[in-house]
């Protein structure tokens, strides 16, 4: 297969049990050790390929397992800030949001003794009524934001958002770049079929279409997460916890699994037949040849403009 652009590879440092438990059944605990398993596979399976990717931890994550995020650092892949608590934003009061990203970049960036440049939202949650997170992400310090779908979506979403890397204007001097979600149109549907659960449930042959569909013109963002190639049984207590879900929410969970094995080969075919590196490089590449998008945003609306 003729390798073109360079594209993202990210993978959203979380771990599924500790989360579920908490948002399904209001249980906290740690992420469980599954989260760092997982991810030594994909380190492995990266190393296999020559390949960096950039890798968006959970502070929460980070503060447990903190060899881990110096490992992935030691392999020589990017890391960035995916929250702390793993919490959408709108969720959140802009205060509480800058205190949970505050905290998550302070963790890894203590861990790994060096900066970091990325932030990808819990469930891609920057939206238009979240539109506030962007100029938060500046202050931050942040130089880069991956976090918006540019589809209509139930949870998430912006739809409008441009299909590519963009320079946004946050006004008052402050700019950020926004490195969305890559989405392609599927029967009549825009959909991000390059990563999470389409990457999971599609057959290969079909992600890569698509994956070539957007990378004739632009870098393609592929997301995965440790847990979609986790294909051991879950521990009893999460078992148990499940049954006591309404049967719509317990099929759902379950449906999560389907597949999952599937995951790793479609990975390694992805990885061998096309060109992958950081955001970070990605980014500096696509603004050092002067490509970047340029729009303006209005941060109380989230109503875009293109300048
Ligand atoms: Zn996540």
């Amino acid at each position: 297969m003729e390798k073109i652009i360079k594209s993202a590879f990210t993978i959203d440092v979380e771990c599924g049990i500790n989360i579920s438990m908490r948002d399904y059944f209001k249980v906290q605990m740690p992420p469980t050790e599954r989260v760092v398993s997982n991810t030594h596979a994909l380190l492995r399976l990266l190393f296999k390929h020559r390949t960096n990717a950039t890798f968006f931890v959970l502070g929460d994550v980070a503060k447990t397992y903190p060899s881990l995020v110096k490992e992935i650092v030691a392999d020589g892949h990017e890391v960035g800030v995916h929250s702390f608590g793993h919490n959408q934003l709108f969720k959140l009061s802009p205060d509480e949001a800058l205190k949970d990203t505050r905290q998550a970049k302070d963790v890894i960036e203590n861990i790994i003794a060096r900066k970091v440049f990325g932030y990808r939202a819990p469930a891609f949650s920057v939206m238009p009524i979240t539109s506030w997170a962007l100029p938060m992400l500046a202050e931050l310090g942040f130089t880069y934001d991956s976090s918006i779908m540019p589809v209509h979506a139930g949870r998430y979403g912006w739809p409008g958002f441009p299909n590519a890397i963009t320079n946004i204007d946050l006004l008052n001097g402050r700019s950020i770049i926004e490195f969305p979600l890559s989405v392609t149109q599927l029967l009549h549907k825009q959909v991000p079929a390059c990563g999470g659960g389409y990457l999971r449930l599609f057959p290969y042959w079909l992600t890569a279409r698509s994956f070539v569909a957007i990378n004739q013109r632009q870098p393609v963002n592929v997301y995965m997460h440790p847990y979609e190639i986790d294909t051991a049984i879950y521990p009893d207590y999460y078992l148990e916890a499940m049954q006591k879900l309404p049967l719509l929410r317990k099929l759902k969970l379950k449906s999560y699994r389907i597949n999952k094995g599937t995951v790793l080969n479609k990975l390694d075919l992805l990885l061998g037949n096309f060109v992958f590196d950081t955001m970070k490089n990605i980014i500096e590449t696509h603004t050092a040849k002067g490509k970047t998008n340029q729009i303006s945003i209005d941060e109380m609306t989230g109503k875009l403009a293109t300048s």
